[in-house]
């Protein structure tokens, strides 16, 4: 066999391998999220946000490219000599392709998916919470974003939330409240060719795994703005799940100025919203006063505009497909899992989630 046909072979049996046997979670967590991963942020990240234009868009049109080429040639060769064997060849060098590119994404990011879940460091009490905390939360979202409104909107909201010395620290000092880590660089938001999907299928934001840099809807308002930021900071340091991702977003707003914790609260009002029945919605809504109410109709008013329905149900199913292939099993619904991980997570006063104590020896 040629060394380059066995070279291949060996790159396919590889992501063959890797997705059918991941490594165990203890594993992944000692070598990959404390190991060699803080490292590969740290790297890649500041190179990113050097850059102003995203890198996936380099890599996206780099690889259509390539493969528009490569088929091409292959097309021809195979008229030319009127056999297969250049389709054949295209067929395995394209299977190598992306044998590859998901080997990169496991390495530069993807075996977060396989990380132990954050209730392993901290206390959170097992099982869902009731109907009525739910309400509940909704309600404390509802006076905050009152008691908050006039004070964020006049300190206004930065274009820049990753030059933001507060939300900059307070996410560091979350980082290191939930785990004994080097923190994470937080990435700059970016555009990107992708923005008017995001548009269509009203998604907020995105890390490309491949370049460790944040993508965002172009859409997005300013005071959505920190809290979408602090979301992907977290994937960033390794939070590849949605629900930690989005609680330590919200940790660490709520530990930065009031713009961001009006941001945070904002959010949260929008999730527990979607957990609830339209009585209940409407008790919400009544305790929001005129401020906020406003500004969760822009939202909703943003959304609205942007959307294509049909396309928004495709792509959100196929990010379903995409997080049960990578063992996420409640695959999007893990979005309103962080409802239940704030409900049933202790915290001490100021919301410092409580650390689990490890028994040692
Ligand atoms: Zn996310």
């Amino acid at each position: 066999m040629p060394r380059a046909v066995l070279a291949e072979g060996c790159v396919i049996g590889a992501a063959i391998g890797a997705a059918a046997i991941p490594p165990a979670p203890a594993l992944v967590e000692a070598w990959f999220a404390a190991g060699i991963y803080p490292g590969i942020q740290r790297a890649l990240t500041p190179v990113s946000n050097a850059l102003p234009f995203a890198l996936l868009d380099l890599l996206l049109v780099a690889a259509l490219v390539a493969t528009a080429i490569a088929s091409a040639g292959a097309v021809r060769a195979a008229r030319r000599a009127r056999t297969a064997a250049p389709l054949l060849r295209l067929v395995r060098h394209l299977a190598t392709g992306g044998a590859a590119l998901y080997l990169a994404f496991l390495l530069l990011w993807g075996f977060n998916y396989r990380r132990l879940p954050i209730e392993d460091r901290l206390v959170v009490e097992p099982g869902g919470p009731s109907a009525a905390a739910v309400v509940q939360l909704g309600l404390t979202a509802a006076s905050e974003l009152n008691a908050l409104h006039t004070g964020a909107h006049r300190a206004g909201w930065r274009e820049r939330p990753w030059e933001d010395p507060t939300l900059r620290s307070a996410f560091v000092r979350v980082q290191r409240a939930l785990g004994d880590v080097t923190p994470a660089t937080p990435g700059r938001l970016k555009r990107s060719l992708l923005g008017p999907y995001f548009r269509w299928t009203s998604v907020d934001g995105m890390i490309n795994p491949f370049g460790l840099e944040v993508l965002v809807n172009p859409d997005l308002l300013p005071f959505e703005r920190p809290f979408v930021a602090a979301h992907e900071w977290a994937h960033l340091a390794g939070y590849a799940d949605e629900a930690e991702a989005s609680f330590v977003g919200w940790l660490a707003c709520l530990a930065a100025d009031a713009p961001a914790r009006y941001s945070a609260w904002l959010a949260l009002y929008w999730q527990v919203r979607a957990e609830l029945n339209d009585s209940e919605r409407a008790r919400l809504a009544d305790a929001l006063a005129a401020g906020p109410r406003d500004d969760l109709e822009a939202v909703a008013a943003r959304v609205r505009q942007g959307e294509w329905p049909w396309l928004r149900d495709a792509g959100w199913r196929a990010y379903d497909q995409y997080l049960k292939a990578n063992r996420v099993e409640e695959g999007v619904r893990r979005y309103g899992a962080v409802v239940t991980l704030i409900l049933r997570a202790r915290f001490d006063p100021g919301w410092q989630p409580v650390r689990r104590v490890r028994r040692r020896g």
